[in-house]
């Protein structure tokens, strides 16, 4: 409840869900999961998946997949 608080805070106006998103383009390369700078992107099963709790927006994941999986909601 507390970190949803201080989203909300942060994202003043925006939807406290908008996060960015891995879609079924994701070959798992793992290319992504190191650029996220909170940590937000692990391995699923069996496409990588992004913890909307986590994530702040940045796009970095985005720029950097080879396969353009990552989109933002
Ligand atoms: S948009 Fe930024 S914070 Fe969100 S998963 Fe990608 S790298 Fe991490
Ligand atoms: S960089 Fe793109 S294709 Fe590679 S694991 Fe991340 S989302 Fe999947």
């Amino acid at each position: 409840m507390l970190k949803s608080l201080s989203k909300s805070a942060i994202f003043k106006g925006k939807d406290v869900n908008m996060a960015h998103k891995i879609t079924s383009k994701c070959t798992a390369c793992g290319t992504c999961k190191p650029e996220c700078p909170v940590e937000a992107i692990d391995e699923g099963d069996p496409i990588y998946i992004i913890d909307a709790e986590k994530c702040i927006d940045c796009g970095a994941c985005a720029a950097v997949c080879p396969t353009e999986a990552i989109v933002a909601e």
